[in-house]
């Protein structure tokens, strides 16, 4: 086995002995990265020269062998939406092109203290909004089980750079499904925290209240050790919870003998592809073998969650990217006067996808609809709210499939987006509630393309979530799967 095939947790202990230096992963992990960047493009931006310097940092301290983490001397990846300081920070716009922060996101200076290596910026899809990456402004990032495929999207490099072994692990941001959809159709974990678990100081935002950011990773102990580091309170987010972090690789390791599971039979609709019913079904009777008890339960309002989640967060997005106006950030485009200059500037800057949930947006936030759409969406919001608290007075996570099917081919919903938005019917409802949810490969297609469980736990139980994909996860050789970069 190569070096960066390797888990966090394996070459973190590696590195502890010495087998390893972090200068010498880092070299490795950069070779295979651009041998394989032309085939699978996952970066906007590849940070070799911080990198390596980091590196000589994080073998400095395992030298001295005192303050060490398991992420010291690691290579991981960045969604190119979190802010890093002097570093080309896109969001994957034309409108960003060129932008350097003068600050680190809050979870950037966590990897930053815990001593982790930034290998460099991942593509996504437009201001996260999408679910292919197609939306980028920069390139089509490629699936790495079939090149002819999406990774899926928002945090669709994010996702193909673990997959294909170009960074050890990722940071992602799940506004409806952006983290857990492409670690589904690449094979990998994707754990989207409850609201106000991470600090979302210094992601560029979408939608403020469902953006989360969580860890991407080949396995589930790996997802605990990330979470280890980047959770937790933070005052320069005024939405961040207070609430204790556990070690969540202690949490992961016990019983699940007894845990109540529940199914929503919304979540399993006739017609959906029967290869992900199946591996689902399978995964679910694999998880009572293991001792826990299965419960159908029902979440009766989920089918309003996509109708809710397009009034909300184009609202959303519509005011948090008034803020692009050729003047503050990124790019400018000249105009007689100043208006001509701001719509000059928006009209170039931003892409189709973008301009859509923008006029999207301001329609349901202008005078004489605000009632009709924002405010009924509201409502609708704490219907699904209540359908959450109510299931989780019965059980303690709920299963269900990530996305209703396995990755598919570019070009195949760009034409229309009602498809593309479809993506993302079963992991939406679980922002609206603000609740976490993780999702793990539970299987492969007839063509070899992954498929993933979702998880969903109780607010600020991702300890809860951890345990049972940890204990799935070890009584079954999905997540040691690998691409083949192959095209069809
Ligand atoms: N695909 C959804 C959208 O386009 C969710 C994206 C996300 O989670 N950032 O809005």
């Amino acid at each position: 086995m190569e070096l960066y095939q390797k888990t966090i947790h394996e070459i973190a202990s590696d590195l502890k002995a010495k087998k390893v230096s972090s200068v010498e992963l880092t070299k490795a992990t950069m070779a295979h990265l651009k041998a394989v960047e032309p085939k699978v493009q996952s970066f906007i931006t590849v940070t070799e020269e911080v990198a390596l310097a980091q590196a000589a940092e994080a073998d400095k301290r395992l030298a001295s062998g005192s303050n060490l983490t398991p992420l010291t001397g690691v290579p991981l990846g960045i969604k190119d939406l979190l802010c890093t300081k002097g570093v080309q920070t896109t969001c994957a716009s034309k409108m960003l092109e060129g932008f350097k922060p003068p600050y680190n996101a809050t979870v950037v200076e966590r990897l930053n203290a815990a001593g982790a290596i930034m290998v460099g910026k991942t593509n996504m899809d437009e201001f996260a909004m999408g679910s292919s990456t197609e939306t980028s402004y920069y390139q089509k990032t490629k699936n790495p089980w079939n090149l002819s495929c999406v990774p899926g999207g928002s945090s669709g490099g994010s996702a193909s750079c673990v997959s294909a072994d170009q960074a050890f692990g990722s940071l992602g941001s799940d506004t409806g499904g952006s983290i857990r959809q492409p670690a589904a159709l690449c094979g990998i974990v994707g754990l989207k925290p409850t609201y106000g678990r991470v600090s979302r100081y210094g992601l560029i935002a979408f939608a403020s209240s469902l953006d989360q950011i969580g860890p991407m990773t080949k396995d589930v102990e790996d997802c605990a050790l990330m979470m280890n580091v980047i959770a937790g309170h933070d005052e320069k987010d005024s939405t961040s919870a207070n609430v204790a972090v556990p070690d969540y690789t202690v949490e992961m390791k016990k019983s699940i003998k007894g845990l109540k599971i529940g199914i929503p039979k919304e979540f399993f609709p006739e017609g959906m592809n029967p290869e992900v019913t199946e591996a689902t079904k399978k995964a679910i009777e694999q998880l009572k073998s293991l001792g826990s008890e299965v419960h159908e339960i029902s979440l009766p309002h989920s089918p309003y969650s996509l109708a809710a989640y397009y009034v909300l967060a184009p609202s959303e997005a519509s005011s948090n990217l008034a803020r692009y106006d050729g003047v503050r950030y990124g790019l400018r485009v000249p105009g007689e006067n100043i208006v001509e200059m701001y719509s000059k500037t928006r009209a170039a800057g931003f892409g189709p996808e973008v301009k859509r949930r923008i006029m999207l947006g301001t329609y349901a936030l202008s005078s004489g609809y605000y009632d009709a759409y924002y405010l009924k969406a509201l409502k609708v919001r704490r219907l699904i709210k209540q359908d959450y608290d109510q299931a989780f007075e019965k059980v303690d996570v709920i299963v269900t499939p990530t996305v209703p099917n396995p990755a598919f081919k570019f070009g195949e919903k760009t034409d229309n987006p009602l498809t593309m938005y479809l993506e993302d019917i079963f992991t939406i409802s679980i922002n609206i509630a603000g609740v976490p949810a993780l999702s793990l490969p539970c299987g492969l297609s007839k063509t070899d393309l992954p498929i993933g469980l979702q998880i969903i736990g109780k607010p600020f139980d991702e300890g809860t979530l951890l345990k049972a994909a940890y204990a799935y996860e070890q009584s079954t050789d999905w997540h040691r799967r690998k691409p083949t970069l192959k095209e069809s």
